[in-house]
């Protein structure tokens, strides 16, 4: 490729951008380009709350289910891994989550989860209120039941994304800041580069890895915007060591002393603003909880824009109508637990030029125009 060409360009800088840099560079793929139109890792990535948590909240297994959790299980050898390459500990949290009921809704929500995931021989525990309440002292008088899940955990995902960023610098690959990708250069439905705010650049393979904004670059998928808003308080020492959830809410303790309190799911459009209605419910969703809560002073607020596909599953591999087009988007609620496998799975799908078995749910062609129903 001349000066104005690459390899293989990917748009977008967060976790998944990312990710996918560094398996490609991994697999020795040379002249790897990300292109980012603001900061590296600054938008929904920074904004989640890294919980890799697949089985706190599912109904039923299917292969999206089975995708998360063996992202989930990749994590320990991703967190190792990226501290040898980087020097960056992610903060890999293996304590577990809790998740509480409160009423006979709440109770009939966690029986019936409990109930099939112990037949489908995952790992979850059912505690009465006393034994939660001697597992985690601070959780309110209240809570009815509880289910423990000792496999769903957390990462620091501010520190994720500073080790991915250090681990694909170290491998060369080109990162650029402050690049907005306009368009996809597509001649006889083969990708030729790609249109930037600055300037056309050549590529055969392009990854499409741009969140919430995927579809103003090429609209061939709706990918919208789902904001979710946090708060963060700070405690000294933590009031809980699990990551602990209700039907209405979570908190989330990290090794520093903050601790994260969400979220929201709101259409809102691309506006980040923090509302006072969203702040309120969170902080009443984090009360129940552990009602200490109330006194801890409020350190940062924010908001983030989830990328969801129409039908909230995530959209993986090659477009079958566009040579060298690969998807990684639509990530939605579960971009930080998936980092590792989008990472693998789409590096593989471009190296070998395969298309990987366990990505056959999330084809992007689901969404053509041709595809049958
Ligand atoms: C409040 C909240 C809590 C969450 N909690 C969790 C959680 O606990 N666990 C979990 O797994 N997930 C969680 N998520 C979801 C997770 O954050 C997302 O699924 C994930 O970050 C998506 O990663 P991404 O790289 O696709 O998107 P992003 O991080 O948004 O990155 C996309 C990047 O593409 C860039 N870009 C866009 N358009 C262009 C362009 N034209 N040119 C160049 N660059 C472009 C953007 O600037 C951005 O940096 C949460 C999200 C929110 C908002």
């Amino acid at each position: 490729m001349n000066n104005h060409g690459h390899n293989i360009i990917i748009v977008g800088g967060g976790v998944i951008g990312l990710s996918i840099a560094r398996s490609l560079a991994l697999r020795g793929v040379s002249d790897v380009c990300l292109l980012e139109k603001s900061g590296l890792g600054t938008e929904a990535s920074f904004a989640a709350a890294g919980m890799l948590a697949p089985q706190a909240e599912a109904d039923s297994r299917d292969p999206f289910f089975d995708l998360l959790c063996k992202s989930r299980d990749l994590y320990p050898e991703f967190a190792a891994a990226l501290k040898e390459e980087s020097g960056v500990d992610i903060e890999l949290d293996q304590t577990g989550t809790l998740y509480l009921a409160f009423n006979e809704h709440d109770q009939i929500e966690i029986d019936r989860r409990h109930e099939w995931q112990t037949r489908a021989g995952l790992p979850v525990e059912k505690f009465n209120s006393s034994d939660a309440r001697f597992l985690e002292p601070n959780i309110a008088p209240n809570v009815s039941g509880a289910l423990h899940f000792p496999n769903d955990v957390q990462v620091e995902n501010r520190r994720l994304l500073n080790a991915l960023v250090n681990s694909v610098a170290q491998l060369n690959v080109k990162l650029r800041t402050g690049i907005n990708v306009e368009a996809i250069r597509i001649e006889k439905n083969h990708v030729t580069g790609v249109r930037t705010s600055e300037e056309t650049l050549d590529c055969r393979t392009v990854v499409l890895a741009a969140g919430t904004w995927t579809s103003l670059i090429h609209p061939m998928i709706k990918v919208e915007p789902v904001r979710g808003q946090m708060v963060c308080l700070n405690t000294a020492p933590q009031l809980t060591r699990h990551v602990i959830y209700s039907p209405r809410g979570y908190i989330v303790p990290r090794q520093d002393g903050r601790l994260l309190a969400g979220s929201t799911s709101e259409r809102a459009g691309f506006v980040k603003e923090v509302t006072v209605e969203a702040v309120t419910s969170i902080l009443r969703n984090a009360i129940e909880i552990c009602p200490a809560v109330t006194s801890l002073p409020v350190v940062d607020l924010w908001a983030g824009l989830r990328p969801k596909a129409p039908d909230g599953l995530p959209v993986l591999g090659p477009c079958g109508e566009i040579d060298g087009l690969i998807y990684a988007t639509g990530h939605y609620r579960n971009g930080i637990l998936l980092a590792p496998i989008t990472g693998e799975l789409i590096a593989k799908t471009i190296v070998e030029n395969t298309l990987q078995p366990e990505l056959a749910p999330f084809n992007p062609d689901r969404f053509s125009s041709l595809a049958v129903s």
